[in-house]
């Protein structure tokens, strides 16, 4: 079936239909528009909230594709509640749609039903299950998952019937869906799901980020593709030399929304979101959400609902043993030699470092050292990058050191351990990083290095493993005890005398 067979018959049928949106429109629908006349009428307008904005002269389209299934209909509150609570969703917003409890409760085209099936898939995963209803239903959301929660489909198969349900694009054109992300590898990643998932559809996408020749990506801009996969910069870059445009974008996602929004990529979020029509269905996805990000986030969205699966606090995944150990700062490589020692046993290990050049150092003393060792990082070409993860996610190359740029989002099947070798500096990069282990319901191993360096971030450390039901090393509890005297301001100094091993716990007598 192609997509176009999936649309209404009768465009009128898109008219007749409200979006739940509460916005107005005055425009007529007529099925298609020229480019330039959509160039008119968004010009100009996109910079305030959407709230305030004038929307007279706006064509209007349809955003609202939901129609709930008697089985979900016929779900009594009591029952809402209790799949909500059985599967931790936690759900804010007016008119909050039930979830769904399987694939065939959502309408799905049936190209996209083939593929799910081909999957595998048994039941909607939790954040899907009451995405999708949410996201069906044309309005805007913060969607709050764990890495490998089935995220990615839960905003690309509505957009897929989003796109299906809008008229065709015609030259000049820019995508229907653009899906914004923080780095090329978790851009590439979605678009290989957005290939699988809309692959027997019409559906073209592409995938624009930076490190590599832009011609063939003008090319496939050229030619119209629906759905645009991207990062900020590059994307920038082809529509300020107008090799694209956003006036046809309906559906924008932001993926790894947090990262996005307070890395620095705002001011970039923001020339980009200005372009796009201010009644836009906008979807924000994300692992973690600081509450600072949130309030930026607010300003970019209208009446969302907000999904948060798992507890609404900093939260790893509970697949994944974490294993933290103190050390001082030389101990890390023999320590890491050891850890190999123990764990090599041909699966997939990734291991984190600080920085660029101590990526580089480790990797070459690991090679040197005789141990199947590639890296990746932001300085390397993105030829490299590519096959450097080609090579890790096949196997030949078991072991890759990784900046943060590895950190989120990647979904490399049968990573067995994590190895934070520098902790890194935040907890939300933490739950990033070991969330690469224990991926589609298979159990991980978490290893990090601690030093006197990471010290303020033990409090907050010791939280996530509690609350995941690890086992804290005694160690720990012990810096856990001295922060909290370190808290009152008494003997800050403790916790370096700790890490640096020069005197036991009970050799202190608690204090120095
Ligand atoms: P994501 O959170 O999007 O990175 O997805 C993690 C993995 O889960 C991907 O390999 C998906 O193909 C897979 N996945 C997505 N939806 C489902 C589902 N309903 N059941 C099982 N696996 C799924």
């Amino acid at each position: 079936m192609s997509r176009y067979d999936s649309r209404s018959a009768d465009p009128a049928s898109y008219r007749e239909r409200r979006s739940d949106s509460g916005f107005v429109h005055k425009g007529e629908y007529d099925g298609s528009r020229s480019s330039s006349s959509a160039k008119r009428e968004y010009e100009g307008g996109a910079l305030s909230p959407p709230r305030k904005l004038e929307l007279d002269g706006l064509t209007p389209f349809e955003k609202n594709f939901y129609s709930e299934s008697p089985a979900v209909a016929s779900m009594s509150e009591s029952e809402v509640e209790e799949y909500r609570r059985r599967r931790e969703i936690t759900v804010e917003g007016k008119n909050i749609p039930n979830p769904v409890k399987s694939f065939s409760d959502v309408n799905f085209p049936e190209y996209v039903m083939q593929e799910i099936a081909k999957a595998g898939f048994t039941e909607p995963t939790a954040i899907q299950s009451q995405g999708w209803p949410m996201a069906l239903k044309g309005r805007d959301l913060i969607g709050i998952a764990e890495t490998g929660s089935g995220k990615t489909l839960a905003y690309l198969l509505p957009a897929i019937v989003h796109v299906n349900a809008q008229p065709f694009l015609a030259p000049g054109d820019g995508p229907i869906v653009l899906v914004l992300a923080p780095t090329r590898e978790l851009a590439v990643q979605i678009q290989q799901e957005a290939a699988k998932f809309g692959a027997s559809s019409k559906i073209k996408n592409t995938c624009i980020y930076g490190g590599v020749p832009k011609g063939p990506q003008v090319r496939d801009l050229q030619k119209g593709v629906e759905i645009v996969i991207a990062t900020p910069g590059r994307l920038i870059d082809m529509l300020e030399s107008h090799h694209t445009n956003l006036r046809r974008v309906t559906y924008l996602v932001l993926d790894e929304a947090d990262r996005m929004l307070d890395m620095g990529f705002e001011p970039q979020i923001r020339k980009i979101v200005d372009q796009i029509r201010p009644d836009r269905q906008t979807l924000y996805w994300s692992a973690t959400w600081p509450k600072d990000v949130e309030q930026l986030a607010r300003r970019f969205l209208f009446n969302p609902y907000k999904v948060v699966i798992g507890s609404p606090d900093l939260k790893a995944n509970h697949a994944i043993y974490q294993h933290v150990e103190i050390m001082s700062e030389n101990q890390k490589y023999n320590k890491l030699v050891k850890l190999l020692e123990d764990i090599m046993d041909g699966s997939r290990i990734l291991i984190f470092m600080d920085t660029k050049k101590g990526c580089d150092q480790i990797t070459r003393q690991l090679r040197m050292d005789g141990w199947p060792a590639l890296s990746i990082h932001g300085d390397k070409s993105q030829a490299e990058r590519d096959w450097v993860l080609s090579e890790f996610r096949a196997g030949k190359s078991p072991i890759m050191t990784a900046t943060d740029v590895a950190a989120r989002g990647l979904d490399v099947k049968d990573v067995k351990y994590v190895i934070n070798y520098d902790f890194p500096g935040s907890l939300e990069d933490y739950v990033h990083r070991i969330g690469r282990t224990g991926r589609a319901g298979a159990k991980g191993t978490a290893y990090t290095f601690f030093t006197a360096a990471n010290a303020k971030f033990a409090k907050d450390l010791i939280k996530i493993l509690k609350e995941a039901g690890q086992k804290l090393s005694e160690a720990l509890g012990i810096v856990e005890g001295v922060m909290a005297e370190a808290v009152l301001g008494t003997k800050e100094d403790c916790i370096y005398c700790i890490f640096e091993g020069s005197f036991s716990y009970r050799e202190m007598g608690y204090y120095c």
